[in-house]
Order: C-alpha cells, then sequence, then structure tokens
C-alpha cells in the first residue's frame, strides 16, 4: 500500500528514518513526504533521494506563507527527479493568520509554477470553498498534469463538481471517525480518482484516534473506504495504490 501525503520532517518523527526503515514490515511499498514550507520542502527532498520507495513534494502552504523569497528556494526543488509534485499549497481559512490576498496571490503563483514545471498539485484547502472553487475552475485547464485536493472534508456535492473537472480526491484520517458521515462524499468520487493518506503526525485514524498518526495507518483509511464503497480491502488498497503511482508519476 502507499500513503500518499504524510509529513515526515514533523519533529515527532526525529527525522523520520525509523518511520523509512519499517516500511517494509509494514506493508508500505511507497510514501509521498509532503512539504510545506521551504526547511521543510528541502528536507523532503533530501530524504527522497535518499531512500527507495520514499517521494517528495515541495511547496509553501497558506499557513506558513512568511516571505514571497521562499519561493525561490521552493521552486528548484520540483527538478530533482522524486519531488513529484507541488505543494501542499491552498488556503486555509481556519486558522487565517495569514491575510486571506497574501495567501491568494501566493497560490495563485505556485499554480502559475505548476505549468511551467510541469508536475501535478497538491491542494491545502480549509473552510475557504466559497474562494477555493472559483480559482481551481480558472485554473484547472492550464495545470498540466492535474490536482489532488488533500484530505477532503466537503461535501459530497463538491466532490462532485471537482470530479467533474478531472481532480484526484484524497481522504484521510477523520472518515473513520464516529459521526463522520463522509460516506455520500467518498462513493461520490469514482474508483480511478480515489486517494487514501494519512495526513501523519496528524488526523490518527480510529482505532488509534489520540494517539500520534503513523503512515503505516493508512491501513484503516482504505478499510474505511473499502466498507463506505462495498468493496474488499485488497481491491480497495490495489485501486488507491494505482491511482497514488498514476497521479505522482511513481513507478
Ligand atoms: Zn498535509
Amino acid at each position: 500500500m502507499i500513503d500518499s501525503h504524510c509529513h515526515l520532517t514533523d519533529p515527532f518523527y526525529c527525522g523520520g528514518e525509523q518511520i523509512i526503515k519499517s516500511m517494509a514490515k509494514d506493508g508500505l511499498e511507497a510514501l509521498v513526504t509532503v512539504g510545506y514550507d521551504a526547511e521543510t520542502s528541502a528536507e523532503c527532498a533530501r530524504l527522497a533521494a535518499k531512500y527507495d520507495g520514499v517521494y517528495a513534494t515541495a511547496g509553501i502552504h497558506p499557513s506558513e506563507i512568511k516571505s514571497e523569497n521562499d519561493m525561490d528556494k521552493v521552486l528548484p526543488l520540483l527538478s530533482l527527479p522524486k519531488v513529484v509534485a507541488l505543494g501542499e499549497i491552498g488556503l486555509d481559512y481556519h486558522w487565517d493568520d495569514v491575510p486571506r490576498d497574501v495567501q491568494k496571490r501566493v497560490f495563485e503563483m505556485q499554480l502559475d509554477a505548476a505549468c511551467s514545471y510541469n508536475v501535478p498539485v497538491v491542494i491545502h484547502s480549509r473552510d475557504c470553498d466559497g474562494d477555493m472553487f472559483p480559482i481551481l475552475k480558472s485554473w484547472y485547464r492550464r495545470l498540466p498534469k492535474g490536482l489532488v485536493m488533500h484530505c477532503f472534508s466537503s461535501s459530497a456535492e463538491l466532490a462532485r463538481e471537482y470530479v467533474k473537472m478531472g481532480f484526484y480526491v484524497s481522504f484521510a484520517g477523520p472518515v473513520t471517525f464516529r459521526n463522520a458521515k463522509r460516506g455520500d462524499a467518498i462513493r461520490a468520487v469514482p474508483d480511478e480518482l480515489l486517494l487514501a493518506e494519512t495526513d501523519s503526525p496528524y488526523l490518527t485514524p480510529v482505532p488509534h484516534r489520540g494517539e500520534r498518526n503513523y503512515p503505516a495507518f493508512v491501513r484503516y483509511v482504505i478499510d474505511k473506504l473499502a466498507e463506505e464503497r462495498q468493496t474488499d480491502p485488497e481491491k480497495m488498497e490495489h485501486i488507491t495504490s494505482e491511482n497514488a503511482r498514476r497521479f505522482y508519476g511513481i513507478k
């Protein structure tokens, strides 16, 4: 199985190498460690270059915008062979600690960069559907390798709109929470656009909720997707792994 979105650079993981070394034992054939600022993007790229089965993304998260010069450090990483996407980028109106006009400007500058670097995009979207939708609608035809809505938590209606534009939709631990009521959204995505992720170390799925999250726990997300779609977990594992490989261009 593949964890299509985690953060090995988080201080919780003390460098992430312990997790990487237990990947085979945990049944993980690959994982994608996602950058969210200049430092973590460079560190993700370093881990990917060093270890088989580890892939990286580079980008500036909307809540981590410190200086627009950071773009000059992040974007060149996209030329490295195992840096497979630009992200995570987007809008975050939940924390709202970076002015919204700055978030939008940096987001669109990075979407533009995805076109020049010819890479797929990982989108972070939190409490901002009203602004996110028109931006993506105006950009998606220009994006050469498509995009994924990471940790999707909006309605089934919105999932259907995104699917119409060909976006991948990725689900994380919250789908396993009691009262999550995410079944309709999970069923709104066709097999070929569905991804599973942990977003670890955050959002630990049931039955480990309350503990630290790990990439291997993508198993519980896959099981939940299988349950909601009334298919078996092995098939769901195969589908989500194939999709992650296709989306990120992983062999
Ligand atoms: Zn993330």
